[in-house]
């Protein structure tokens, strides 16, 4: 689930310059990230989203992590959501050369063990956009 966000606020990042999600909440069976947003996405959108974090799991990139100095996280990274107290080392996932960024959570190995991303539904209020989404269990693992 995790590194399923990662790819959505990368992809939602490269499709729209909106910057990744401000608020995430992820559980093992459905999640839902909130953007910043002028508008709501169109059917169409919302099926080229899902396509392309689709492609990225099908690519079966490999997840590794990295750690960098505070003051190198800062510097190459949206460090947004740091904790004030992340400490001087700071723990960045990368997913492939598709994302980086920094994380604390648990992640796959590499984005063929996600499985199927679907988007269920994408509201959008006062400015947010929210997409919900769950994940299918990849076939034969
Ligand atoms: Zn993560």
């Amino acid at each position: 689930m995790h590194s399923a966000e990662h790819i959505l606020n990368q992809t939602m990042d490269r499709m729209f310059q909106c910057g990744r999600c401000f608020n995430a909440h992820i559980e093992k069976k459905k999640s839902k990230c909130d953007y910043h947003f002028e508008r709501g996405l169109t059917q169409s959108e919302l099926d080229e989203i899902q396509i392309r974090v689709n492609q990225i799991i099908a690519n079966d990139l490999p997840v590794s992590e990295e750690y960098v100095s505070h003051a190198e996280a800062l510097d190459k990274f949206n460090t947004e959501k740091l904790p004030q107290n992340a400490g001087s080392t700071i723990r960045i996932v990368h997913i492939g050369d598709y994302d980086a960024c920094p994380c604390i959570g648990n992640h796959v190995k590499s984005t063929g063990d996600i499985g199927g991303f679907r988007i269920t539904t994408a509201g959008f209020d006062n400015d947010v956009l929210r997409i919900r989404f769950k994940l299918t269990p990849p076939e034969g693992r």
